[in-house]
């Protein structure tokens, strides 16, 4: 537990970037190591621009930058790196030249990818194909071609560790097993409502009061005692009645809300301050579940405020404020890259609701993007077919059924357009080239698809063709779940199904015909999530189209509120 508690070094940055937000291919032409080699070494050799200083000591300074931890394996991998460096670098050579000679991007499809402009008559070549580099490198450790980044001395223990956080999506500390955890992080309750009593499995957020609360707060929602005065139960005086409802997300890293700091790819904003939340951030797997559309509950403390920007908004949220007895009643159930498939195999078994124990839950199956997208070559040959989606859509229905208690509601939501990503980003500048203004989303996107790491091949692309069908294959799965919705909604008996356009084009429409610009609505690193902005954005447009069409899956307004918040204040907090 305490080294899984331990988080290194930069996250071995651009290793889980990109492959952990979305299906990663197998390596080619150095896939992934490539990315890694180009985006540090372009982050280092900027900055010893910026410092008029040479690689070894801008390294040194990033280092430098990071909390203790990380620090330590930062440097490790600086005193191997170190010499090469030192050895083989000569002045014009840029980090696609460097990664080229040390082997960690090669050319086995064509030309090699290149992060940025080559300078003119640059040849890329390993640095075996030049005599004069092999009689100088002949004391130094040079890596094996075909070496991984997770192989490197000061990398290959954050990798095991890095791979022990991102394949469990339960709670590392839950020991009553309700999916509920008092921890922060690690699936705790940054995902899922705190745990007020981690011993007793009929105590967590949703459950039913025993014996109305009196003793103890068994939904953990703030509300227990009695009335001095009356001498009746809190609980059965504020909230009975009130028909409180959880919700929960059944989705993928939108839902889950992947963030990369900005500050992190942007040389002119490397500091110590925007290194700060890195535990935090590696932790949640660089996702933001409690800042999410869905599920947020918190503004940014002082660290994280560095590398997030702006407030919070969800459904949640808005639920606790209708009716304040739903406090802490939140589970997101989201991974980063999930399909149609894997959510109907394993990750929906995450999910917890005791069928008699808790109240309902509003669900929200949200996998908005990952079934078309793919980093394959050959990307419309990997992404999900018609009838594909409907089985999974229809075994993840049957186990909701079998576990969701009376009185539920589930939403199948489309898929997303990806087609905004490419027409708002093309001509901007992604933070990796801010220092020079030398690096285009286009070119970025293509840069992965070079390597087959993209996130999403169909929509990342300059061939529009292959846009349109991405969007032509997203649209026919959104069918899929629509018709499911309108011809199966009978035959489930503990919720009543809907499906929802996906909300996310909607807000963007709105956001540009008031004069505004999509891409502010966008990740600046990934070009592909939507930010914090949106995810404000998107919570408003769902709840108001709750309001208008489903009113009812709301729930009353809880007309004790302002009492509940009188007595009970902020009902124990988050934390
Ligand atoms: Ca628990
Ligand atoms: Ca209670």
């Amino acid at each position: 537990m305490e080294d899984r508690l331990k988080m290194k070094f930069l996250l071995t940055l651009s290793f889980v970037l990109f492959c952990f937000a979305g299906p990663c291919h197998a390596d080619v032409n150095g896939g992934s190591t490539c990315a890694a080699c180009d985006v540090v070494l372009g982050l280092v050799e900027q900055t010893s621009a910026i410092h008029n200083e040479s690689l070894v000591k801008a390294l040194e300074r990033i280092c430098n930058y990071l909390p203790d931890d990380f620090q330590k394996s930062c440097k490790v991998f600086l005193e191997y790196i170190g010499p090469i460096l030192i050895t083989i670098v000569e002045d014009r050579d840029t980090p696609d030249v460097i990664c080229s000679k040390l082997g960690l991007c090669t050319a086995e499809t064509g030309p090699q990818c290149t992060l940025f402009p080559l300078k003119p008559g640059t040849k890329l070549h390993h640095y075996s194909q030049d005599p004069v580099l092999v009689q100088k490198t002949k004391h130094l450790d040079m890596p094996k071609v075909g070496v991984k980044i997770c192989d490197f001395p000061g990398i290959k223990e954050i990798c095991n560790w890095i791979d022990d956080i991102f394949s469990n999506h339960e709670p590392a500390v839950d020991l009553d097993g309700d999916k509920h955890s008092p921890y922060e992080t690690l699936r705790g309750y940054s995902w899922r409502g705190k745990d007020c009593d981690d011993r007793l499995t009929g105590v967590h957020p949703g459950a039913r009061t025993i014996n109305d609360d009196i003793n103890m707060d068994s939904n953990c929602n703030g509300v227990k005692g009695l009335d001095p005065t009356t001498q009746m139960p809190y609980e059965k005086v504020l909230c009975e009645g009130s028909e409180p409802r959880g919700i929960a997300v059944l989705g993928d890293s939108i839902s889950a809300h992947f963030h990369l700091p900005r500050e992190w790819f942007n040389a002119t904003e490397l500091s110590t301050a925007v290194f700060e939340g890195l535990p935090y951030i590696g932790e949640n797997e660089l996702d933001w579940p409690a800042f999410s559309y869905a599920t947020g509950f918190m503004n940014a403390t002082d660290t994280l405020r560095k590398v997030i920007h702006g407030p919070t908004d969800s459904v949640y949220l808005r639920m606790w404020e209708r009716n304040r007895c739903n406090f802490r009643d939140y589970q997101n159930i989201a991974v980063n890259g999930a399909r149609s498939g894997a959510m109907a195999d394993t990750i929906e078994k995450s999910l917890y609701r005791n069928k008699t124990g808790d109240y309902p839950l509003i669900v929200y199956y949200a996998l908005v993007g990952n079934d078309v997208c793919n980093g394959h070559p050959d990307t419309i040959n990997h992404m999900t077919k018609p009838d594909e989606m409907k089985e999974n859509a229809l075994k993840t229905l049957a186990f909701l059924d079998s576990m969701l208690p009376m009185g539920s509601y589930v939403f199948l939501t489309g898929l997303a357009d990806g087609r905004v990503l490419y027409n708002s980003l093309k001509d901007r500048i992604h933070p990796i080239g801010a220092l020079r203004n030398d690096v285009t989303y286009a070119h970025f996107y293509d840069y992965f698809n070079c390597l087959e790491i993209s996130p999403c091949t169909g929509w990342m692309n300059t061939n529009q063709t292959l846009r349109d069908l991405t969007t032509q294959r997203a649209n026919e799965l959104s069918a899929v779940l629509e018709k499911i919705a309108n011809t199966s909604a009978g035959n489930y008996k503990n919720f009543k199904l809907w499906y929802n356009e996906n909300p996310i084009n909607k807000v963007i429409d709105e956001w540009t015909a008031q004069g505004k610009q999509a891409w502010e609505l966008l990740e600046p690193v990934d070009g592909f999530h939507s930010n914090q902005l949106g995810n404000v954005q998107v919570a408003r447009a769902i709840w108001q189209e709750m309001e208008q069409q489903w009113p009812e899956v709301l729930g009353k307004v809880n007309p004790n509120n302002d009492k509940i918040r009188a007595i009970f204040g902020d009902q124990g907090g988050y934390r």
